[in-house]
């Protein structure tokens, strides 16, 4: 058998033993490169005192890594029940110090789980509820966030969404959210061939950290505004913006009502939802 830096079986092994054909409704593309896994798991930066989510550590790779890179605890939430043996295999390898959870991350409140203490998110997320994972997140609390950072692989697409600035044409309701409460960057990309299977796009990893002062505004004022305003965003403001004050709001604000939604910073998006 091939060796590994940390004494388990490689993950080609591990996959073949449990029996985990990966699969697709499941988002299941797995990483079995032990020198990405690791790349990932440094880009969270420090995990020495940190309580590490991931989310879908299907065969276990990341969460190795993660281990291995000195996290105190990892709770690893998987849906896939077929994963649970090979990751039960993980935990006694690192005695106390990973706890997996079958379910739906989607249903599970990780904020209650970390109770306080400092945490991080990292996971190669499955791509068909990533994006509201992150939105469950991002707006959890948005004034107290449970968590220090976030280091999550997407679809290309998708990072560039999050950290899209204004003018730009990811730029929409994802990347005003992310913008108001999060410094964020797509870290690196990864190539399609890296997963098993290949999927169809490039991947990146963004790293997303709280912002230390958050510009006042309520959450669902925010959302209200930016529905609106990308919702029609070809359109001027004074017109997507009609039903919630159109030219009157804008006017309020000071925002010419000729531009367009896509032009706005989030700061001024910020202002929209305050006069609201
Ligand atoms: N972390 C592994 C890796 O990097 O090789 C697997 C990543 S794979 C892209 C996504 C994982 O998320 C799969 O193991 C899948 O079973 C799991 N998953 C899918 N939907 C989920 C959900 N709603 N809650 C928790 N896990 C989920």
């Amino acid at each position: 058998m091939a060796s590994t830096p940390d004494g388990l079986p490689p993950l080609r092994d591990v996959v073949a033993t449990h029996g985990l054909a990966p699969k697709k409704a499941l988002g299941q593309n797995f990483l079995f490169d032990l020198n990405l896994t690791a790349k990932i798991a440094r880009a969270a930066g420090p995990l020495d005192g940190f309580t590490v989510f991931e989310i879908g550590p299907g065969p276990g790779g990341l969460t190795r890594a993660l281990l291995a890179q000195g996290a105190t605890r990892v709770v690893a939430i998987e849906r896939d029940a077929r994963c649970l043996p090979a990751l039960a295999q993980i935990a006694a390898h690192y005695p106390g110090r990973l706890d997996v959870m079958e379910g739906d991350a989607l249903q599970i409140d990780l904020a209650a789980i970390a109770d306080g203490a400092p945490a991080r998110i990292v996971a190669n997320l499955p791509y068909n509820v990533g994006t509201q994972l992150l939105i469950n997140w991002l707006t959890a609390d948005p004034e107290h966030p449970f968590w220090s950072s976030m280091t999550l692989m997407f679809q290309k697409e998708v990072g560039q969404r999050i950290v899209a600035a204004p003018g730009s044409n990811h730029y929409g309701r994802l990347g005003v959210l992310a913008g108001w409460l999060t410094h964020s960057e797509i870290l690196f990309d990864v190539p399609p061939q890296a997963f098993t299977p290949p999927p169809k796009v490039t991947s990146s990893v963004v790293g997303l950290e709280p912002l230390p002062q958050r510009l006042p505004c309520a959450l669902s004022k925010l959302e209200h505004v930016t529905q609106a305003a990308f919702g029609q965003r070809r359109k001027m403001l004074r017109q997507s913006l009609k039903p919630l004050g159109g030219e009157a709001l804008l006017n309020r604000v000071g925002i010419d009502p000729a531009r367009r939604a896509e032009t706005l910073s989030v700061a001024e998006f910020c202002a929209l939802a305050q006069a609201l």
